[in-house]
């Protein structure tokens, strides 16, 4: 059995300095290969270094909406066109910090690295965070052709259905196994198997049973059961489609 982690933060401090290490116990749970996903300059860089020290590991670079006042375009621009990268991420909306830049910043961001992923032909990776209706507006007027991916997807069966009609991936985290959080499973059970994918989101959102705990990419594999559990599918079945999902999005298959 082979895991994907569809979006992780290998590249965070808590795990830097200690990839290999982080890779073996990843290995040990059938976790063998993941989207590193950056947010500002020195996570895209970081993102940058682990994708060419590592075959199994692929760059999604851009700019989180929380550092939209340090966006660097020539620079994204530049690594954009490095072999490595695989989709522009995490962008998108974040309404929940106060301290966050305003939304009209955070839109006029957004839209213009959807421009730049539809000019590179880059699948996008989407972070949204009490945001959903101005995400689903800035999405289609700036509509990417090359794929789009909800991360951590945590809204309702109404949003769930109105992303997938826009023809979204949807990803699940280590949220469809909290116990508060039946809507998420809703959404999993009604999610179609060749839009689904699989993340950690490491270092945050740690699954069952190691909430509480530090995440890490392995534990992809105990959202993946957790996934497959509300489904009532066998976690085979779930590293299998998630896997080619994953392959087929970032496009994987074409590069190698
Ligand atoms: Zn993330």
């Amino acid at each position: 059995m082979k895991i994907f982690d569809a979006h992780t933060h290998l590249n965070d401090d808590p795990f830097w300095g200690q990839t290999a290490s982080y890779l073996q116990r990843a290995q040990d749970l059938d976790v063998v290969e993941m989207a590193i996903i950056g947010s500002n300059q020195q996570f895209n860089e970081r993102a940058l270094t682990l994708a060419h020290d590592y075959p199994q590991l692929h760059a999604v670079i851009g700019w989180h909406p929380e550092f939209a006042a340090e966006y660097d375009e020539d620079l994204l621009v530049q690594q954009l066109q490095q072999p490595q990268v695989v989709a522009v991420g995490e962008i998108g909306l974040d309404y929940h910090w106060p301290q966050n830049p305003q939304p009209a910043q955070q839109q006029q961001l957004f839209a213009r690295q959807l421009d730049l992923a539809e000019q590179y032909q880059l699948p996008v990776n989407i972070h949204t965070r009490d945001a959903f209706a101005d995400t689903y507006e800035v999405l289609r007027a700036h509509w990417p052709h090359f794929g789009v991916i909800m991360h951590s997807f945590n809204g309702p069966l109404d949003w769930l259905e109105k992303f997938l009609a826009l023809g979204c991936y949807i990803s699940f985290s280590g949220v469809v196994s909290f116990k508060n959080a039946p809507e998420v499973r809703v959404a999993a059970q009604n999610t179609p198997a060749e839009r689904l994918l699989v993340e950690t989101d490491a270092p945050y959102l740690t699954p069952e049973p190691h909430r509480g705990e530090q995440n890490e990419p392995g534990f992809t594999r105990f959202v993946a059961a957790a996934v497959a559990k509300c489904r009532q599918e066998t976690l085979e079945q779930v590293a299998n489609y998630t896997w080619q999902n994953a392959h087929e999005v970032y496009r994987l298959n074409e590069k190698n």
